[in-house]
């Protein structure tokens, strides 16, 4: 009997532009896919899936074995340790060559080793192919061979490349004879009581489909659209594409591709994600350390009472709620917000940038240990080519120059929908008669600010700057 192949999908659920899959399908003999759920303890480490990854996961992997099966291949889905879970299927079947993506984060690179060494001198094979980032992060380098510290001369070395050519799904896949498989109703990976998820299923269509409407739809928005107004949270300018892309449901190179010329700064920020990649792949602690080391010393406030109300959008400060609720009631934070948000935790609280980091991690659908830990770390100041310790955004201000009308503010924070423009980025500052006529009694219906905007900022430039002088 021809030994079949194994095909290991990772964080590349997708049958287009998919190297490995179509490394697989030319060796000529049958495919067996599988997905391995490897949520044990230290199966994540400390950083196994959230509560939206997981929701997001459960659908994703139904549309996966949905478009497999249609092809012949059934997916096969197996829970435990990752190591032991191949090299039981390897036995199982007789495969003799496993095919992967290869994925940034320590803990599948640790996979890695270890399914390398535990296949050592056995005669089968791992063949890791890039599924998940445009370049390897050794491609990308400086004159002298090092990584680069600084965003701009790493996406110009992009740059002057071009997204791999395309990979059609394949119309068959040639299938090998399927050992056990579990169900994905048996991972228990969807919220049940409560159910909060309602907000996600009625924001997004997980899956290699949904991907590719959501870029579709983004394609046919005017191409200097995003240039304008991508900082807009109240007009639907980005893409919308992260969990797909975190995901590997549609792959960077299809949507770096589908941009074209005529589209740079949409993919230059696309190349923010391949940073925040390398960024992980050259220094492993970058979600838990700062990639600056005296940032260590930074005298970090514990105010459990203040991160609760940042969580819950409840610190009286329109534009940092409206985000925060935005991302509890549809697992997605529009970038400019999330800045806005971020900064605020990190300066105005001076609460340790690794608690929101945490929160995000539990409620992003797109939550990515690469891009949330060097976007936190890059608003924190600690991070490579980040933002200036003296920046802290005023939310206000923010609030005032991206919600222009108020009406993102509105639509999440419906206590306030009814006041008037000039004082919805900042109601503490409304006469009493305008609070009034929109039903607002502040402290009541809606809280007065957790926090004094000027004295944060000023504790935080303090401790910033002795910081900085080392004192
Ligand atoms: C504190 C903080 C935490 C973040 N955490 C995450 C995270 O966990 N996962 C995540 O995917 N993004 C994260 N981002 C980056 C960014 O906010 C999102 O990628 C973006 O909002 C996704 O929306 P979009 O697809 O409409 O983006 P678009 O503006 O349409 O951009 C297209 C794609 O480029 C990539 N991209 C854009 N901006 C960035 C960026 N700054 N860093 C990395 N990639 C980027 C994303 O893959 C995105 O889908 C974070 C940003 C901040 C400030």
């Amino acid at each position: 009997m021809t030994p079949p192949v194994i095909l290991w999908f990772r964080n590349d659920l997708r049958l287009a532009d998919h190297a490995a899959l179509q490394a697989a399908m030319a060796a000529g003999r049958p495919v067996l896919p599988v997905y391995v759920l490897d949520d044990q303890p230290n199966g994540g480490g400390a950083w196994a899936p959230g509560a939206a990854t997981k929701w997001w996961l459960h659908h994703s992997l139904t549309a996966l074995t949905d478009s497999l099966a249609a092809r012949g291949a059934p997916l096969v889905l197996r829970r435990g340790a990752s190591v032991p879970t191949i090299l039981s299927l390897i036995q199982e079947t007789g495969a003799d060559t496993v095919f992967t993506g290869a994925m940034p984060e320590p803990e599948a690179r640790a996979i890695d080793r270890a399914l390398a060494e535990a296949l050592s001198n056995t005669g089968v094979t791992v063949r890791r192919l890039r599924t998940a980032m445009l370049f390897s992060p050794r491609e990308i380098a400086t004159g002298a061979g090092r990584p680069y510290a600084v965003y701009t001369p790493f996406a110009n070395a992009c740059l002057t490349r071009s997204p791999a050519p395309a990979i059609p799904a394949p119309d068959r896949i040639p299938a090998a004879s399927a050992p056990r498989s579990e169900t994905l109703a048996d991972w228990g990976l969807l919220p049940t009581k409560p159910d909060w998820a309602a907000g996600m299923r009625a924001t997004w269509t997980p899956g290699e489909a949904g991907a590719q409407a959501r870029l579709t739809r983004f394609l046919a928005l005017p191409p200097n659209a995003y240039a304008t107004a991508r900082d807009r949270p109240d007009l639907p300018a980005t893409a919308m594409l992260s969990p797909h892309l975190h995901f590997g449901e549609i792959a960077a190179d299809t949507v770096w591709r589908g941009a074209g010329d005529g589209r740079a700064a949409f993919v230059r920020e696309l190349l923010w994600r391949e940073f925040s990649i390398h960024q992980l792949w050259h220094n492993p602690a970058l979600p838990d350390a700062p990639a600056k080391p005296a940032f260590e010393n930074m005298p970090w406030r514990d105010d459990p009472a203040g991160l609760t109300a940042w969580q819950r959008g409840l610190t009286g400060v329109p534009i940092v709620d409206a985000g925060m609720r935005e991302l509890w009631q549809t697992g997605w934070m529009h970038n400019r917000v999330r800045m806005v948000v971020a900064s605020f935790l990190v300066k105005h609280l001076m609460i340790d940038w690794r608690q929101g980091e945490r929160w995000f991690w539990d409620t992003l659908v797109d939550a990515d240990l690469a891009a949330n830990a060097a976007n936190w770390q890059w608003v924190a100041g600690s991070g490579a080519d980040a933002a200036p310790y003296f920046r802290v955004f005023n939310p206000v201000l923010q609030g005032r120059k991206f919600d222009p009308d108020g009406a993102y503010v509105r639509r999440y924070v419906p206590e306030l929908r009814r006041l008037d423009t000039r004082y919805i980025h900042a109601p503490w500052e409304a006469p009493p008669m305008a609070l009034a006529a929109a039903g607002i009694a502040l402290g009541r219906s809606y809280p007065h600010p957790i926090i004094d905007l000027a004295r944060g900022r000023e504790r935080a430039l303090a401790a910033f700057a002795a910081l900085r002088a080392g004192v």
